[in-house]
Formats: C-alpha cells, sequence, structure tokens
C-alpha cells in the first residue's frame, strides 16, 4: 500500500500564480523519496501541502490510506523537520525531544524510558541534559530528528534540514540521515535542491521545474536515462555537457566537428531516424570526454578541443575545454555558464592526464554513451 498518495495536486497562488501543477505521486510504505528541483520550483509548497500547512487548491492527498485533504496538521500523523530545527531554546535535550509526549500527557516514566531509547539511537545520551545553545549544528540536527521521532509518525517531512551546517557535517549528516531513515523504515519525503543530496540519500527522486514533475526514478534511472534535458542537465555534477548539431546519415555535424555514431547506438534507439537530416541536441557527460593519450582499450573518437583550464582535484582533474559547437541551456538557473563563456564544456580525466591550459587537444568521445533530446521540445529521443 502506498502510504502517502498525491493526486493531480494543484496549487494557486492569489489569482492566477500556479505554483503547482498536477502533481502526482505515490511514495510507498517505508520509501524515501527525494524531491528536489531550482529555487522556485515548488518543492517546499509541495511539502507544505502535504504538512497541511498550505491549503490544497485542487487535487487529493491521503496519508496512510486516509484522505487528509481538510484535515488539520495535527491529524495528519506527520512529523516535520525543518532547516531551522525549531527548538526550544529553554528547554533541554531531554525537554525538546520529550515535549510532543508531555503534551499529550503522557507521564514523567514513560517520556523517559521513550526518549532514552530514540537519544540512544541518534548517539545523544550524554547530551540530554544541555541546552541548544551548548550544541552543535549537527547535534540540533539530531535533537531536531529525535522530536520527529518521539511521535512515531507515518511520515516525516523535511525541509532542506542540512542546509544551516557547514560541507563537510552536511555530508557526515547526509549519511546519517539516510541510514537512521533505513533503520526506521519510516516514510519520509525530504526537500532538498542540492542534486549531490537528492542523488546519495533517496530511494527515488521526484525532479521539480516551474511547478511541474519532470522525472520520478532511481538515482540510476534520472542519471543514466533523463526523460528531458532539463533533468540531464540538472542531474549530475559537473552538469551534462550538451550541444546543438545537424543529424545526417549517422553523422553528428557541429561547426568544428563530427562525430559518427555506432550503429549500436543507431538501432538501439529507432527514434533517431526521424532526425536524420534535421537538428539534434546531444549530451555527454563529463566523464565520457577523456585524454585520447589515455584512452587505450576504449572505444572512442576523437574531435579537437582547446583547454581553457584545469582543476586538479587529486582523485581527478576537472578540464574545462572549448569545442567549436553551439551550447544548448538545459534550463537549469544553477548551472552559470562556465568562466564567463571562455569555456562551453566540462570534461573529467584522470589525474595522470598531462594536459594543460591554453592548450589543443585531441578529445575522446565515447559515443556510445551519448544522450540525445528534441530541439524543440528538449524531450528524451530514445
Ligand atoms: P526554494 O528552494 O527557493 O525554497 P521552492 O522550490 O521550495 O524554492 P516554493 O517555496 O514552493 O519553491 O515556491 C514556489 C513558487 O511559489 C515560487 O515562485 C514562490 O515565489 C511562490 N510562492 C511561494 N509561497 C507563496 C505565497 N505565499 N504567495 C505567493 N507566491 C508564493
Amino acid at each position: 500500500m502506498a502510504e502517502v498518495v498525491l493526486e493531480n495536486i494543484c496549487k494557486t497562488y492569489g489569482n492566477s500564480f500556479q505554483a503547482i501543477q498536477n502533481l502526482n505521486l505515490e511514495i510507498a510504505h517505508g520509501e524515501f523519496l527525494i524531491l528536489v528541483g531550482p529555487s522556485g520550483c515548488g518543492k517546499s509548497t509541495a511539502l507544505r501541502m502535504i504538512a497541511g500547512l498550505e491549503d490544497i487548491t485542487s487535487g487529493h492527498l491521503y496519508i496512510g490510506g486516509r484522505d487528509v485533504v481538510d484535515m488539520p496538521p495535527k491529524d495528519r500523523d506527520i512529523a516535520m523537520v525543518f532547516q531551522s530545527y525549531a527548538l526550544y531554546p529553554h528547554m533541554t535535550v531531554f525537554e525538546n525531544i520529550g515535549f510532543s509526549m508531555r503534551l499529550a500527557g503522557k507521564k514523567k516514566a514513560e517520556r523517559r524510558k521513550r526518549v532514552d531509547e530514540i537519544a540512544k539511537t541518534l548517539q545523544l545520551t550524554e547530551l540530554l541534559d544541555s541546552k541548544p545553545a551548548n550544541l552543535s549544528g549537527g547535534q540540533r540536527q539530531r535533537v531536531a530528528m529525535g522530536r520527529a521521532m518521539v511521535r512515531e509518525p507515518a511520515a516525516f517531512l523535511m525541509d532542506e534540514p542540512l542546509s544551516n551546517l557547514d560541507a563537510k557535517l552536511r555530508v557526515q549528516m547526509r549519511a546519517e540521515i539516510a541510514s537512521l531513515q533505513r533503520q526506521l523504515g519510516v516514510t519520509t519525503i525530504y526537500v532538498t535542491h542540492d542534486q549531490t543530496e537528492a542523488m546519495t540519500m533517496g530511494d527515488r527522486v521526484a525532479v521539480m521545474k516551474g511547478g511541474v514533475l519532470q522525472q520520478v526514478d532511481t538515482p540510476k534511472r534520472l542519471y543514466d536515462a533523463p526523460v528531458n534535458a532539463f533533468v540531464a542537465g540538472f542531474i549530475g555534477s559537473p552538469s551534462m555537457n550538451l550541444f546543438e548539431a545537424e543529424l545526417s546519415q549517422g553523422t553528428l555535424q557541429t561547426p568544428g566537428f563530427a562525430l559518427q555514431l555506432p550503429d549500436t547506438v543507431l538501432s538501439a534507439r529507432p527514434e533517431l531516424r526521424r532526425y536524420d537530416g534535421r537538428k539534434i541536441v546531444f549530451g555527454a557527460r563529463p566523464e565520457d570526454l577523456y585524454d585520447s593519450t589515455l584512452a587505450s582499450g576504449r572505444d572512442h573518437q576523437a574531435i579537437p578541443a582547446d583547454v581553457v583550464t584545469v582543476e586538479e582535484l587529486g582523485s581527478e582533474h576537472v578540464v574545462h575545454l572549448r569545442l567549436d559547437a553551439v551550447p544548448v541551456d538545459s534550463g537549469d538557473p544553477d548551472a552559470v555558464e562556465e568562466l564567463g563563456g571562455l569555456s562551453n564544456a566540462v570534461a573529467r580525466f584522470e589525474p595522470a592526464s598531462a594536459v594543460h591550459a591554453r592548450s589543443r587537444i585531441d578529445l575522446a568521445v565515447d559515443c556510445s554513451k551519448l544522450h540525445f533530446f528534441d530541439p524543440e521540445t528538449h524531450l528524451a529521443i530514445r
């Protein structure tokens, strides 16, 4: 049975601004679903409607099989964790975690037992007598989780819970929340604008743009088979490189180079035939562009590229390149143009690569890994 079901949910602010359009989602019992998208895509609005903090303009919402559209938040059997944590500063960790039990009139002994169990799970036992002001960001985050857990809700709703933490702690808490969620098995809906969080934490990821759900899939499917150029550009870091080309008898032609698509690619994507003699958009992930001098054993074609800059990260080199082809905007506002437009492609090279800035190289392209999109609709060509 699906635990949280959204059916044709719409949200209009004021008279006409449609923040959410026909959102359909089924989140299974125990599933960890991530809602992700750029700022303003409607992900917080969607979560707040599930929580009951925002009215639903039209559509149906079920939690644990119950229609909750007209139900106040307190009756929906959900617990929300915010980025601000919303801890009571004058209360200890124990009191913060046990607060909802006290409100519900539970006896002290019962509260003590339950809070102790939760504190053990969250490794907060030593801190039960501390006040929030004396805790680190990560510890406060865990107390906020504890407050949600104590209520044993049907679902956890989390709105950017890690965005106030520094980068290192965020990575650590990311893993902690994901493992805690699996251990507890509570249906969880988690909102973030950070695609790395989305890809590493969830069972499935729902990508939104402009109030419209674009794709909901496992992280691997989103990465390997994005349904459109927006999802292709949004998921993955650095972003997928997208270029315009003319397709002619199986060859992609750009102003500066040609790539002959292997028969395996053409036969695996029958729709490509319809684009013969027409414009097309093709995409290459940064790891599918590599140093041709290190490409032995890999099936590739080489194209000319100017190296603009090389970021040596130790485990890999992120190489910013200029290709003689017209780049395509995926529509992700966060995908800023690299280096003021000097480069138009990014590749991830092995650290053994000796390429350096301001040189011209033969760039190896793995054509079997290319993605294709319609130039007008930006929908994937299968
Ligand atoms: P962010 O990551 O910036 O929080 P988001 O994806 O969570 O963005 P929402 O907060 O859900 O986006 O907002 C979706 C759209 O609805 C935005 O364009 C926003 O300006 C608009 N919006 C949100 N709340 C209101 C409101 N109370 N009245 C009018 N418009 C609103």
